[in-house]
């Protein structure tokens, strides 16, 4: 349940936003891993019995599976390996924003003690042509103290289900559509040097060009549906 006190946080840089509750709040924006990787946001909350909670989302393109079960399969492998006493709490599967997305809590040791993770991907398949299509994973990592996780998971679940995606849709910094010649929202043709915006448009399940003009409309972007209390 969204309150007056929480936070409004837009990320411009990739169109979304979250709901933050009071002492959340933002470690790192907009870091460029090597791509396909690419990490919105960290956010970090309130000092708790142990440790701080904290959430980063990761974007990564296509490199696998599309499919939320057979993802978690090679995903709970892939822990057992890197993971010391790594233990699987459970595993689900819901749709957000109609697509498909993975949920996995699991708890492993490491030299802080024993933490839990919820970690959850949405698989955000679009098409970008008649032939090709785009995979990506849009992936909130929320780790804690297992001894503070009960209160904390809370906190985890209220964000991930506050994400909003502005109209336009998901905005990917590291891509340009290549051969595309206007914006598809307002067919102004692109000028030399001009920068098309890739977005994943949710609406339409494509990928999308468009300038920045559109990009920056207001009613293309995430809303702070608090303020309007
Ligand atoms: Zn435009």
């Amino acid at each position: 349940m969204p309150t007056s006190k929480n936070i409004f946080y837009l990320n411009k840089e990739s169109n979304f936003a979250l709901s933050l509750p009071v002492g959340w709040e933002v470690v790192y924006e907009n870091h460029y891993g090597e791509f396909p990787f690419f990490e919105p946001v960290r956010i970090v909350g309130p000092q708790g019995i142990k440790t701080k909670p904290y959430i980063t989302i990761v974007t990564v393109f296509g490199g696998g599976t599309n499919n939320p079960l057979e993802y978690m399969e090679e995903a709970e492998r892939e822990f057992r390996k890197l993971f010391m006493n790594f233990r699987l709490d459970s595993k689900n599967v819901h749709n957000i924003f109609l697509f498909p997305s993975a949920w996995m809590i699991f708890t492993y040791q490491n030299e802080a003690g024993f933490r839990k993770e919820l970690n959850v991907s949405i698989f955000f398949v679009v098409r970008i042509n008649e032939s090709k299509i785009l995979e990506l994973r849009f992936q909130f990592i929320c780790e804690t103290d297992e001894q503070q996780a009960d209160k904390d998971f809370t906190d985890f679940e209220r964000i991930i289900n506050s994400l909003q995606i502005g109209a336009a849709g998901i905005r990917l910094p590291q891509l340009t559509l290549a051969g595309v010649k206007s914006c598809l929202f307002c067919d102004k043709p692109f000028t030399d040097g001009e920068k098309p915006n890739a977005m994943i448009n949710l609406k339409s399940h494509r990928l999308i060009s468009i300038c920045d003009k559109c990009k920056d409309k207001p009613e293309n972007q995430p809303i702070d549906v608090l303020s309007d209390l």
